[in-house]
């Protein structure tokens, strides 16, 4: 079996390992990088188009990105951080697009972002919630109405046939975007793969991992597996990052490593509805979110969503949350039966205890029929016809389990490094906000592994260069978020 040296392993090949690559690279060009990836392309499990909703999420129309409290208070901060991490993602395509690297309508369009209410209370909370949003600079330009004539406007296709018998309120952001990350992904990777000190294995899959015992800095042996011929391979590497979706929790498992202790993690699938007919798809050009059932996941909020696809406009409704056992939507059944371990089924049993709502909202959204989904859709859009929409399957997502002494286990629905302590291996859980915030992400697992590189000025200054903001805050900052927010949507075409 071969043995190959490497300084950094990337495990997957999608948008994650994609951009950190980048980020490595650029930091210093002398390092061996080398992605591996088990299907036949990089980009076809969560990060390919269809698999996601590619909402670019800035915390404009996701409604559970500003909860209330218990008092009823709207609380803001998490749309605020998560608005300034998507901006530090534009910052840095926008840097790449200005080098050639990357070409912007190949991957980001601008589609309004819109949230939609109906009846006195939820209209009541937009509208709280788009005043204290509207205070802060970074969602100054936030719209609200409950005029008709307004929202048959912004929205056309939704106000046909709607009663008015309920008053209906939205709000909108017209530079909000929609970004395809699989084409981003393959970009990124096009360029890696000019660069001498990349490679790309594609159908090898890392079938085991382990820590080399020694002095000094730590390595870790990759066992590798080509798909296609069954030939096996091994690699041994100083950093491993575990960007494998919903692979990453198995092979941070076997890394041993004790910050992986009380881990798991429970999968929920997802379904849109797809639009076929061209005509209703020319009648709607927006992300309109509305509220979240009582029980649904976070990421189970219904939305009508335009979609821009190799230049293509598309419809989708959903997504639809579903039961499933598998981690990867090419993955196996028995993927989760696998992932129970003495060390997690404490938080495993802890977070199914206090989480009957959501078995319960799964429950009930694997048995809708076609006619249930499109009550659903109707309540978007009241003239929706059966036989204008298909169902097809989206990508999965495996929420975080961890240990809480409170319940023995909680679930989580956000996205998080887990990383050794002396930084030579770092696994990314968890899906939301997902692919919109991979740059930020990914400056968090250098910060993290790198810390001593991070802290030298060579380091700094490429960052600088690639992400002109880094290290000063867009959320307390007004003029210095204006400048980098001009230069964003004009050199990604957002600006309208
Ligand atoms: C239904 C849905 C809607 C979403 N909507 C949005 C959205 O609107 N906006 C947003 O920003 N994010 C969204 N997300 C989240 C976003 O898609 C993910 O956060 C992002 O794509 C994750 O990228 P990744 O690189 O971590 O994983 P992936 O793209 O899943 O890549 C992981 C790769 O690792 C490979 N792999 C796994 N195990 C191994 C192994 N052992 N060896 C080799 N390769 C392996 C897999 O084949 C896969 O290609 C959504 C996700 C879903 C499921």
């Amino acid at each position: 079996m071969a043995t190959s040296d490497i300084d950094v392993l990337l495990v997957g090949g999608g948008i994650m390992s994609a951009t950190l690559a980048v980020l490595l690279h650029r930091l210093d060009p002398t390092l061996h990088i080398c992605m591996v990836e088990q299907l036949a392309d990089v980009a076809l499990e969560s990060s390919d188009a269809l698999n996601n909703a590619g909402t670019g999420h800035a915390g404009y129309c996701e409604l559970n990105y500003t909860p209330a409290n218990r008092q009823g208070e709207i609380q803001i901060r998490r749309a605020l951080e998560i608005n300034a991490a998507f901006e530090t993602s534009l910052q840095c395509w926008s840097t790449l697009v200005k080098e050639g690297i990357l070409q912007a309508d190949g991957f980001i369009q601008r589609v309004p972002h819109m949230s939609a209410v109906w009846g006195a209370q939820d209209g009541a909370f937009l509208r709280k919630r788009y005043e204290l949003l509207r205070q802060h600079p970074l969602f100054a330009d936030m719209q609200w109405t409950q005029s008709s004539d307004t929202l048959a406007d912004w929205m056309p296709l939704m106000m046909t046939g709607r009663s008015t018998d309920v008053t209906m309120s939205a709000t909108r952001v017209a530079y909000g975007s929609d970004v395809n990350f699989g084409a981003l992904t393959r970009q990124l990777v096009a360029y890696l793969q000019k660069q001498p000190n990349f490679s790309l294995l594609t159908q090898t899959k890392v079938s085991a991992l382990k820590s080399l015992a020694g002095r000094g800095q730590r390595r870790w042996q990759a066992k590798l597996q080509q798909l296609a011929n069954g030939e096996k391979q091994t690699l041994q590497a100083s950093f491993v990052f575990l960007g494998a979706g919903g692979g990453a929790l198995p092979l941070l498992q076997q890394s041993g490593i004790p910050e992986a202790y009380g881990y798991g993690g429970f999968p929920v699938s997802g379904q849109w509805l797809i639009c076929q007919n061209a005509a209703l798809i020319g009648r709607h050009h927006a992300k309109v979110y509305s509220q979240a059932a009582v029980g649904a996941p976070p990421m189970s909020v219904p939305h009508l969503d335009t979609r821009m696809i190799q230049g293509q406009a598309a419809l989708m409704f959903g997504p639809y949350a579903g039961f499933t056992t598998r981690f990867l939507k090419q993955g196996s059944r028995f993927d989760l039966a696998k992932s129970v371990k003495l060390k997690n089924i404490k938080s495993l049993l802890g977070a199914g205890r206090h989480n009957l709502d959501l078995t319960k909202y799964l429950i009930k959204e694997v048995f809708q029929t076609h006619t249930q989904r499109m009550q659903a859709l109707r309540v978007f859009m009241p003239e929706a016809q059966e036989a204008d929409w298909h169902l097809a399957h989206a990508g999965q997502r495996v929420q975080i389990i961890k240990r809480c002494h409170q319940h023995w286990g909680k679930l989580e629905f956000g996205t998080e490094i887990v990383a050794s302590e002396d930084g030579s291996l770092a696994a990314l859980l968890g899906a939301s906000p997902g692919a919109s915030v991979s740059v930020k992400a990914m400056l968090d697992v250098l910060q993290r592994c790198f810390a001593p590189q991070m802290q030298t000025s060579a380091w700094k200054t490429t960052l600088k260069e690639l992400i002109p903001a880094y290290g000063e805050s867009l959320i307390d900052d007004a003029a210095l978020l204006h400048r980098v927010r001009s230069n964003t949507l004009s050199t990604l075409n957002l600006a309208g």
